[in-house]
C-alpha cells in the first residue's frame, strides 16, 4: 500500500507562530537551496497532518536535506535560531510523532535514498535513512538476500522511521524487531555533531552502544541519516495458510502447537470477524470464507529452502479446534489472503478516526485482557466499535476502537490501564510519539524514567529535538 498524507491532511491549522522566518528561511535555503525549502501551505499540508488524521500542526517550513552534511548545517540553523525540529521520514507512524504539532521546523528524510553495494560476504549494506522498506527489499533481493522487517507501509515507510521507531511489522517472529537487524547507524546529534558507526562490525563492544540507544528514539535525540543493516536469506518458496478459529483463545493455542512443529514459521497474524468484514466492506476484499462466518482468524506464513506446505498440513493435523482453512502456495493465491490483513489499517481509517491503541500482552493472559476490554468497552463506551487485530505470535494486538462519543478522552487511559493490569506494554512497535507521553509511568518505573530524561537531557540539553514527543511538551526533559 501506499500511504498517502497529502489525501488525509486538510484539518483546520493553527497559523504558524510569529517570529523572524525570513531569516530562517533564508538560512535553510542557504543550505539546501530554495527547491528544498517548502513554505506554501498548500505544500507543507501533507507533512503537518499524520498518518490517522489526528494530530496536525504548521511547521515554520520543511526543509528537504540531501545528505548528513545537509542535515547536520540544518540542526545547526534551527538551533541558532532557536526552532525545534521534527524528523520525519514516510510519515506513516501511528502515534503523532512526525508532525509539527508544537510548530518548528519538519525535517523531511526522504532524499536521503541512497543504496549502497550490498556487502555479501558480511550479508549487511549501508542505506540512507530516506530509502523505503520496499525498495531496500527490491535492491537486496537482486543478490539473494532479504531485509527482516516488513510492514503494510512498505511503499513509504522509511529505514529511518522504522529505526526511530524500533517497528516491528510482520516477520518479528523469525528474525526479531528492527534493532535486531541494525548493524551500525550514522546520526546527526542536537549540537549538529555527527556520530558514525557503519563499519559492519558485529562485534565492537566500545562502550556506550550509541547506535542502540537511537533505535527506538523517536527522533528525541538524533536524527538517523544512514543504517548498516543485517540481511537475512532469501526464501526459495513460501506457503500462506488462513486459519479459521472459534476464538483468541484457539488462535494462542495454534500459535504455540506451531511454533513447537514448523521451522521457518515467518509470520502468524490475527484478525477478527469484525475487522474481516470491513476489509470486505471498505477495501473489496474477497470474503476469504464466502459467507462461513469464523470469530477468529490467523494468517500464518511459513518459507524454506523447500516447498514447505506439506510440513504445515502435517505440523496442523493434530492441532487443536481448526474450523476451516484456506491456502495459497503461488504469488497471487497467497496476497488474496495477505490482504485480508494487511487492508485492515486503511479500511479502519476510511470508516473513521479510531482510537489506536498499540499494545502487547503475555501470551498466557491474552485472551484474558481481549474479554476485559470488550466488557470495558461495553459498559463505558456502548456505541462503540472494536476492530483488534495484531501479529500475534509477539503477543502485539492493534486495538482500534471506533465511535467511542461521550467521554472519548478517557478511553486511551482506560484500555492502556487494563493492559498493565494484565503484566503487558502499552507500547508494542508503533513508539509513545504523543499519544502516550501521559501514560509512561504504567509501563516504566520512576527510575526508568528519570533514566530516560537523564539521557534526553545529556543528548539534547535545549530540548530541540521532537519537544513533546516520548515525554509530555512541559517535562524538564524537554526544556
Ligand atoms: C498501513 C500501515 C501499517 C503499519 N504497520 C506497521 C507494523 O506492522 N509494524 C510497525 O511497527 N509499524 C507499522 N506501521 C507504523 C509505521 O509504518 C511505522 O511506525 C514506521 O516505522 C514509520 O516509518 P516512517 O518512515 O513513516 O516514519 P515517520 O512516521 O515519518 O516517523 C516516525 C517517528 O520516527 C521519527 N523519525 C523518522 N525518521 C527519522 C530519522 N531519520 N531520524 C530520527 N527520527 C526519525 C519521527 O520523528 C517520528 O517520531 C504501520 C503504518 C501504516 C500506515
Amino acid at each position: 500500500m501506499t500511504a498517502d498524507p497529502d489525501a488525509r491532511a486538510g484539518r483546520d491549522r493553527p497559523e504558524p507562530e510569529a517570529g523572524p522566518e525570513d531569516a530562517l528561511v533564508r538560512a535553510l535555503v542557504g543550505v539546501v537551496g530554495d527547491r528544498h525549502v517548502l513554505t506554501d501551505p498548500a505544500v507543507t499540508a501533507p507533512f503537518e497532518t499524520d498518518w490517522t488524521r489526528r494530530w496536525s500542526g504548521r511547521a515554520r517550513c520543511v526543509v528537504r536535506p540531501r545528505d548528513t552534511a545537509e542535515v547536520a548545517a540544518v540542526v545547526r540553523v534551527c538551533a541558532a535560531h532557536g526552532v525545534a525540529v521534527v524528523p520525519q521520514g514516510g510519515n506513516t507512524g501511528l502515534v503523532g510523532g512526525a508532525v509539527p504539532v508544537a510548530g518548528g521546523v519538519v525535517v523531511s528524510l526522504t532524499r536521503l535514498d541512497g543504496l549502497e553495494p550490498v556487502d555479501v560476504l558480511a550479508g549487511q549494506v549501508t542505506v540512507g535513512a530516506g530509502v523505503t522498506l520496499a525498495r531496500l527489499q527490491e535492491h537486496v533481493a537482486a543478490v539473494g538476500l532479504a531485509y527482516g522487517v516488513d510492514l503494510a507501509a512498505r511503499d513509504t515507510a522509511t529505514v529511518g522511521g522504522t529505526i526511530a521507531t524500533n517497528a516491528g511489522g510482520i516477520h518479528v517472529v523469525a528474525h526479531g524487531t528492527t534493532r535486531a537487524q541494525v548493524v551500525g547507524l550514522e546520526a546527526v546529534l542536537a549540537d549538529g555533531s555527527v556520530v558514525a558507526r557503519l563499519g559492519g562490525l558485529v562485534k565492537d563492544n566500545v562502550g556506550y552502544d550509541l547506535p542502540g540507544l537511537l533505535v527506538g528514539s523517536e527522533g528525541t535525540l538524533a536524527i538517523v541519516t544512514r543504517a548498516r543493516l543485517r540481511l537475512v536469506a532469501r526464501p526459495a518458496h513460501r506457503v500462506v495458510a488462513l486459519f479459521a478459529l472459534d476464538d483468541l483463545a484457539a488462535a494462542v493455542q495454534l500459535t504455540a502447537h506451531l511454533r513447537q512443529r514448523v521451522a521457518g514459521l515467518t509470520a502468524v497474524e490475527y484478525v477478527e470477524r469484525a475487522g474481516v468484514e470491513l476489509v470486505v466492506a471498505r477495501a473489496g476484499v474477497a470474503d476469504p470464507f464466502a459467507g462461513r462466518v469464523h470469530a477468529a482468524h490467523l494468517v500464518v506464513e511459513v518459507a524454506g529452502a523447500e516447498p514447505p506446505a506439506e510440513g504445515l498440513a502435517a505440523a496442523v493435523a493434530d492441532a487443536p479446534a481448526i474450523r476451516d482453512v484456506a491456502v495459497a502456495e503461488d504469488g497471487p493465491g497467497q496476497a488474496r489472503l495477505w490482504v485480508v490483513r494487511e487492508a485492515h489499517t486503511e479500511a479502519i481509517a476510511a470508516e473513521g478516526v479510531p482510537h489506536k491503541l498499540d499494545v502487547t500482552l503475555p501470551l498466557a493472559r491474552i485472551a484474558a485482557f481481549r474479554a476485559a476490554l470488550d466488557q470495558l468497552l461495553a459498559a463505558r463506551w456502548p456505541g462503540s466499535r472494536p476492530i483488534v487485530f495484531g501479529h500475534l505470535a509477539d503477543g502485539n494486538l492493534h486495538v482500534n476502537v471506533l465511535g467511542p462519543g461521550p467521554d472519548a478522552d478517557r478511553l486511551d487511559a482506560a484500555v492502556l490501564e487494563l493492559v498493565a493490569e494484565h503484566g503487558g506494554s502499552i507500547s508494542s512497535e508503533h513508539g509513545v510519539g504523543r499519544q502516550k507521553t501521559a501514560y509512561l509511568h504504567l509501563g516504566r518505573s520512576d527510575a526508568d524514567r528519570a533514566a530516560m530524561r537523564a539521557i534526553k537531557r545529556a543528548l539534547d540539553p535545549d530540548g530541540r529535538l521532537n519537544p513533546g514527543v516520548l515525554f509530555p511538551a512541559s517535562s524538564p526533559a524537554a526544556t
